[in-house]
């Protein structure tokens, strides 16, 4: 008996001869590969310990989170201030005591609503930047329900615990950002009709997520089978937040405003189309008459918006944020020693033709690449030290383009 617990890790079982190294003790053995996992949780441990922040560090109060987000996006100042504040609240709940009140702090999901481009992710992304807690983005497109081909909602924990090194503690206090949510609306109004498989049921699973249970998780992801061992994971304190385009939405805001956001529209400012600016007043009704079921819209108290990206917005995207399309290239350029700089009208074209062909944000890194990417082919090997950008050159090398490239940016 003793000789095999001598050639057997104690933790996983694997004989002597199946692994790297077998560190043996007075009565147990433990292999190379469990012992660095062993190793990785006590740092874990230690990292999290009774506050999950690290040494030193406070909780960001919501104007801090804000500030932040204000470097690498710009405007979209209401989901900024709904997201700083529920990620605070969110910190917050983490740190609650049980205390004689009996007042217990309810989690707030949130929803995020705005057209393609505005922000969503990146938003979801910054924040993520300033966390320490556990951070995750999933698409809801590829969710279906248990026993149609597509990926389990549980994956989306799988991601989560992926994020958290596997700790589930970590995990378990982490915060998911769905994309896409929209996709999974129900397809009809008439909830009667035939059952709606990729709308309804995922939705109804992933209600059984937001509203806070013990879910199994299948550690690597993909399909459930009987003998993969499951990882009990509770949801009850993980903070969801969800994006989607909602493309339509608007004339259903339009519908229950009825005339009353012709008076709205036109005491707002006059050069933003009224029916670009109805996301402002969404509610939860509107989000039921999309498709999304009553009760995943319960589990997501905090209902926000992000503005259609302006002319103005998008010229600031380009050169602003911390990270902005300019810096990367002029960064990309000085790695080579090469200073590179771009005249304002160049910025005013590149705005132009991401209006002309309706790209928003998204089609600003397209176009800057078609602009330099001659230079970029070039420049190495040549022995400049400088390159400015002047409008003409910027037209010249964007009519060179094969626009149809652009279509879809
Ligand atoms: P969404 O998730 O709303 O579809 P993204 O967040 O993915 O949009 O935005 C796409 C890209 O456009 C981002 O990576 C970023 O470069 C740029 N972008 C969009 N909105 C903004 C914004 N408000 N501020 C700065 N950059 C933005």
């Amino acid at each position: 008996m003793s000789k095999g617990v001598e050639n057997t890790c104690a933790f996983c079982g694997k004989s002597g001869k199946d692994v790297g190294m077998l560190i043996t003790g007075l009565s147990a053995a433990i292999c190379d590969e469990c012992a660095t996992q062993a190793y990785h949780i006590v740092q874990q441990g230690r990292a999290v310990g009774s506050s999950f922040l690290p040494k030193g560090e406070e909780v960001p109060k919501p104007k801090e989170l804000k500030e932040f987000l204000d470097q690498y996006v710009i405007g979209q100042e209401t989901a900024k201030r709904y997201l700083s504040v529920a990620v605070y609240n969110h910190y917050k709940r983490l740190m609650q005591k049980t205390t004689a009140d009996d007042v217990e702090i309810e989690k707030s999901n949130i929803i995020m609503v705005g057209a393609t481009g505005t922000g969503k992710t990146l938003l979801a992304r910054t924040v993520a930047r300033k966390l320490h807690v556990p951070f995750c983005i999933v698409d809801a497109t590829v969710l279906t329900e248990a026993g149609y081909v597509g990926e389990d909602i549980e994956s989306i924990l799988t991601r989560l615990l992926q994020a958290a090194d596997y700790n589930v503690e970590a995990a378990q206090r982490g915060i998911v950002f769905i994309d896409e949510i929209d996709k999974i609306a129900r397809k009809s109004d008439n909830p009667s009709i035939t059952r709606d498989v990729s709308g309804e049921g995922v939705q109804q699973g992933l209600l059984k997520l937001l509203e806070g249970s013990i879910v199994n998780v299948p550690p690597q992801g993909g399909r459930k089978h009987p003998e993969q061992r499951m990882i009990p994971v509770d949801t009850r304190n993980i903070l969801f937040i969800c994006g989607g385009a909602f493309d339509g939405i608007e004339k259903k805001i339009a519908q229950r405003l009825n005339t009353r956001v012709v008076g709205y529209a036109a005491s707002r400012d006059t050069s933003v189309v009224d029916r670009e600016n109805l996301m402002q007043y969404i509610t939860p009704t509107d989000l039921k008459a999309f498709g999304m079921i009553p009760e995943i819209i319960g589990r997501l108290p905090i209902l926000t918006y992000l503005d259609p990206l302006d002319r103005k917005a998008l010229r600031q995207i380009l050169t602003e944020p911390k990270n902005s399309i300019i810096k990367q290239y002029i960064k990309l350029f000085d790695m080579d020693g090469i200073k590179l700089t771009f005249s304002e009208e160049v910025y005013e074209y590149v705005v132009d033709k991401a209006i002309e062909f309706k790209l928003g944000a998204r089609g600003l890194r397209s176009i800057v690449e078609a602009i330099m990417m001659d230079a970029m082919y070039r420049l190495p090997s040549e022995n400049r030290k400088k390159m400015a950008v002047g409008l003409s050159y910027a037209k010249e090398q964007f009519e060179k383009m094969d626009l149809s490239r652009l279509q879809r940016a």
